[in-house]
């Protein structure tokens, strides 16, 4: 699945409290956190070993720069530097296998 078809799916992202408005992050919202979101942060954690409310708590507390700067630490590649596949568990450059799960 392509990742156009996959934020064309995403609930979360058409969400209409998110397009009204000027929220960038779920956490501005007033249903912060609202069923759909706290839905989808549970299919992750069991799913991806990745949790979405865990993010925006760190968004929130360290900003979304710094927040950025360990995101990219923690996908990327050991081995070669490569860009990790949170839905798939490996990487997208040397294929290696990084998530067991
Ligand atoms: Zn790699």
């Amino acid at each position: 699945m392509g990742k156009a078809v996959t934020i064309l799916r995403c609930k979360i992202r058409t969400c209409l409290h998110f397009q009204s408005g000027n929220r960038r992050f779920c956490y501005e919202c007033e249903d912060y956190p609202c069923k759909p979101l706290k839905h989808l942060d549970k299919r992750y954690r069991t799913k991806y070993h990745m949790s979405m409310l865990e993010n925006l708590k760190k968004i929130e507390k360290l900003g979304v720069e710094l927040f950025l700067k360990d995101e990219r630490a923690k996908w990327t590649c050991p081995e070669c530097g490569g860009t990790i596949c949170v839905h798939k568990g490996y990487c997208f450059a040397c294929k290696k296998m990084i998530l067991i799960g």
